[in-house]
């Protein structure tokens, strides 16, 4: 199993999840152009994907839902509550239920709802049948609910939100509304709170880690990783040897495949330029 990011943060999320054959699009927060071009980078035809499962409504994670369902024949997952968000679908829907599993393909999918200023988020697992690898993803959640870590468990590959870092949000140039938002329980998660979740899933056979949706403002690559490798490595010695296994993903370039088998490609644009 692997998992590519499209791209990551406040202006657009869209995740590729490849197992076995089976591909699955987790939320469609950029237009079609966008999605067909990172689709291209990530050498993956969109007419090979077999679904889009939505996290949640808000137009970073599904503005390009409906139109891409429509030009490339996805059958869209959601909760009832996220679809009837949505523009009236003229694509093939499936209503999910939280905690209970679906099937696309070889890939057996759970969703949990997670606390976040939506109408009902969901976080995922996915498991490929058959090698058993589980694949979570968390993203917008204003804290880690109780419940997450349990399900959670054994991941072979998890991937993250790690907004912001809470010192630098508060000191920022956001206006207060805002920052007490993000900041909420029901906001997004701090670099702090994901590098403790994390520390609670952690396991020796976590491969990856991909810490995602980080703010441009209010957050640097190098410091949510640093914040999860610290608690990382005050866990103990199993946790602390993951610290070499955490990436964080960007909005604006494609990374992946990760496939937790030190498998990590970036294509960066620079080396389009430089062909
Ligand atoms: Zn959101
Ligand atoms: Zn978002």
């Amino acid at each position: 199993m692997r998992v590519s990011v499209l791209g990551t943060g406040s202006r657009g999320n869209a995740m590729l999840v490849d197992a076995g054959g089976t591909r699955i699009l987790v939320d469609a927060g950029f237009g079609v152009r966008t999605i067909a071009q990172r689709l291209a980078q990530l050498g993956c035809a969109p007419e090979s994907i077999s679904a889009l499962v939505l996290t949640h409504e808000h137009v970073d994670h599904a503005q390009g839902a409906i139109p891409a369902c429509a030009r490339w024949g996805w059958p869209l997952f959601a909760t009832s509550a996220t679809l009837a968000q949505l523009p009236t679908p003229i694509v093939p829907v499936r209503a999910i239920t939280h905690g209970q599993s679906w099937s696309v393909g070889d890939v057996i999918g759970t969703s949990y709802a997670v606390p976040h200023d939506a109408s009902d988020c969901s976080a995922f697992v996915f498991e490929q049948q058959g090698s058993g690898e589980r694949l979570g993803i968390a993203l917008d959640l204003g804290h880690v609910p109780e419940s997450l870590p349990s399900a959670f468990e054994r991941l072979d590959m998890l991937v993250v939100e790690a907004n912001h870092d809470l010192e630098q949000l508060m000191a920022g140039p956001y206006p207060w509304m805002l920052k007490k938002r993000i900041g909420s329980s029901t906001g997004h998660l701090s670099n702090a709170q994901a590098a403790t979740f994390i520390a609670a899933c952690a396991h020796k056979g976590l491969r990856a880690i991909v810490l995602a949706h980080l703010s441009e403002t209010n957050n640097t690559p190098e410091q949510a990783v640093h914040t999860v490798g610290r608690a990382l490595a005050a866990r103990g010695r199993v946790a602390a040897a993951l610290v070499s296994r955490v990436v964080a993903a960007s909005q604006r370039v494609p990374l992946g495949p990760v496939s937790g088998h030190g498998a990590v490609v970036v294509r960066a644009p620079q080396l389009e330029l430089s062909l």
